[in-house]
């Protein structure tokens, strides 16, 4: 018989699901030294290999949370020497063509560029290719080894309801019993089907695109070996297939368009015979293993709002935006949200922090990922214009004739011209927030563009990378765990930009329960060039909340009050650019997706 076991208010926040962005959130609480029960409905952990990029982006905040190194150097992690190259080819059987490839350097040639080119322009971190099984093992290990985090593997949410005060939540685990949990927040890291979302009546914006993939995830010696242009990270196929190499070796996922397929139950080996061969014909070879297979949807929506009116229920990765994998920016997506909101409710538990930081995570997170989405269509249309390109009947494409050639060279171009999806630095590091709770400095905008960075300190901005004189440090590595206020100091004696002069600002700190720790930087006038100010407000995220060259005049405790927020800041207009770019965002979804499923659970949230 189930029974019901109620907790009083123990613990601050409850995270459900530990999929790879609440896991992160749950960490990053548990470094700023907050508890949280992160609840789980899965024992095991899920064994689809849907993640294969962890992106620069990521990878750089994993640096600030210490955990970079340990992540390359995992069992299951590819090869720093592993190629990034993205071919597209007519067919994989040895009697194809390979009509273009997308070259980009191992996790090691990003990271010596990074060195060579250390102008602020690059991330401070190369991305890293994983499984999601194997990245999510590794944390959830992780995990059970920290104080603060209870975790609840085996356990469902069935539903909340919430107060100004906080939220109850009712879960059943695995033996049918009930426990019903009363926490100040309630944070849904639960995927894109999430039910805390539905519950919570936050409508998306957005839905299911109208095309259905099928999965399978094989291991295959023959396969590895039979590579006609050999080694890649993705090879696209004429026919719409696509295939990834998951362990720089013999681990492979194919993904095929299940109109290839015949009709009736799905054969996983007749995936792979099919994604090899052109539409229509098959080429059969030895297959060693099938992990797992399933037929998925892409999906294109975000939510109206990461949070209800209360703010005590907020949303987090996927259960917020979903997205196809094209740019690889699902998860990675989801981090810069866990890593985000992780200091703003550690901030509010500790006391020093206003609710208006939980408004302002909305504020900021939602117009970048609106952003990102729209990169995500972008490539999503070169993929379709690419399709219409292949003749459907009587295609010469693999043809050695003049008709062929001129097909292989159009389609060649076209892809070159196209380029690589993972290399857009604009949507994945130039990250600018207007919100609230930054504290501007009158200063314009610089011009934003997609596919690159451009380094500033306004405020904002995600903070700069750049090493310091020795080539090693990164100045990220300088910052705290939580508020870091970096003060470039004069060499000159007789200025008055000495280490003092920020004593101020940092004993108002003290007093607001702010807690920043400063860094005093000497003789690094590159680093201080790109930096653009004496004084930096680094929030935990790496954003830069506040700057300026000096504190004489300024109201610092208004400062402080509105980057911890406690005020709002009084002159602060919302951006005509995030209204203009909802607006868009409206009409881009009505064209490719059903504009009604954004919320709906497919076949076990996509992925049966
Ligand atoms: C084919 C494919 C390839 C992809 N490639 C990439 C890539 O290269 N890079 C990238 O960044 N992203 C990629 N993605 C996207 C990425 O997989 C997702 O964005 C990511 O998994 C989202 O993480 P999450 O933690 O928000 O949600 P999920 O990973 O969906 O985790 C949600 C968790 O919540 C749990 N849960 C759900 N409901 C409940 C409940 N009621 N009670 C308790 N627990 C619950 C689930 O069991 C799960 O563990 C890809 C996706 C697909 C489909």
């Amino acid at each position: 018989m189930s029974s019901t076991v109620s907790f009083s208010h123990d613990v601050p926040i409850v995270i459900v699901g530990a999929g790879p962005v609440g896991m992160i959130l749950a960490y990053q609480l548990d470094r700023l030294g907050v508890p949280c029960l992160l609840a789980e409905r899965s024992l095991e952990i899920s064994k689809w290999p849907k993640l294969d990029l962890t992106n620069r982006k990521s990878m750089e905040l994993f640096r600030i949370l210490e955990i970079t190194q340990e992540y390359r150097d995992l069992d299951g992690s590819v090869s720093q020497d592993a190629t990034f190259d993205t071919q597209f080819a007519t067919r994989l059987d040895g009697k194809g063509h390979l009509l273009a490839n997308w070259k980009l350097p191992s996790s090691k040639g990003q990271r010596d560029n990074i060195k060579n080119v250390n102008d602020g322009t690059q991330c401070a971190e190369a991305g890293q290719r994983c499984m999601q099984p194997v990245f999510e093992t590794w944390l959830r290990k992780k995990l059970q080894t920290k104080s603060n985090i209870s975790s609840k593997f085996g356990w469902t949410y069935l539903v909340h309801t919430e107060g100004d005060q906080g939220v109850s939540t009712t879960f059943v685990d695995q033996n049918g019993e009930y426990h019903v949990l009363h926490s100040k927040y309630l944070i849904a890291c639960d995927g894109g089907g999430s039910r805390i979302r539905k519950t919570a009546r936050i409508p998306m914006t957005g839905g299911q695109m109208p095309m259905r993939m099928h999965l399978v995830h094989f291991r295959s010696r023959q396969f590895a070996e039979e590579r006609s242009f050999g080694k890649y990270w993705h090879t696209f196929c004429s026919h719409g297939g696509v295939i990834l190499d998951q362990n720089d070796d013999d681990i492979f996922t194919a993904h095929l368009p299940t109109h290839l397929l015949p009709e009736g139950p799905v054969d996983p080996a007749e995936v792979v015979y099919r994604i090899m061969a052109p539409a229509g014909e098959r080429h059969e070879i030895k297959i060693d293993e099938i992990y797992a297979h399933s037929e998925w949807a892409p999906n294109f929506s975000i939510a109206k709002q990461y949070h209800t009116d209360t703010m005590r229920v907020i949303l987090a990765g996927d259960s917020a935006h979903r997205m196809p994998p094209h740019g690889g920016y699902g998860m990675n997506s989801g981090v810069v949200d866990a890593v985000d909101l992780g200091w703003r409710l550690a901030a509010i538990v500790k006391g020093y922090g206003g609710d208006l930081l939980l408004k302002s995570y909305n504020m900021e997170r939602r117009p970048m990922q609106i952003r990102t989405l729209q990169r995500a269509h972008r490539h999503i249309m070169e993929h379709i214009e690419l399709a219409q390109m292949y003749p459907q009947d009587n295609n010469p494409i693999d043809d050695d004739t003049i008709e062929g050639q001129e097909l292989r060279a159009r389609i060649g171009k076209f892809l070159e011209e196209s380029g690589p999806e993972t290399e857009d630095r604009g949507v994945e590091i130039d990250l600018r927030y207007h919100s609230p709770t930054i504290y501007p400095d009158g200063t314009p905008e610089l011009e934003w563009t997609p596919d690159r960075y451009r380094p500033s300190t306004r405020p904002g901005s995600r903070a700069p990378h750049v090493f310091m004189k020795d080539g090693e440090t990164s100045i990220y590595d300088l910052f705290g765990a939580e508020w870091t206020l970096v003060h470039f100091v004069d060499d000159d004696v007789e200025s008055v930009n000495t280490a003092s002069s920020s004593d101020s600002f940092v004993a108002a700190a003290s007093r607001l329960k702010i807690p920043i720790s400063r860094v005093i930087i000497k003789e690094e006038p590159h680093v201080r060039r790109i930096w653009e100010r004496n004084m930096v407000l680094v929030r935990p995220d790496t954003h830069v909340a506040w700057r300026a060259d000096n504190i004489w005049g300024l109201n610092i405790d208004e400062i402080l009050q509105v980057i911890s927020g406690q005020k709002e800041f009084s002159r602060f207009q919302p951006s005509r650019a995030s209204a203009d770019a909802e607006a868009n965002f409206e009409a881009l979804v009505k064209g490719i997706t059903d504009g009604v499923t954004g919320g709906a659970t497919i076949a076990q949230d996509d992925i049966a």
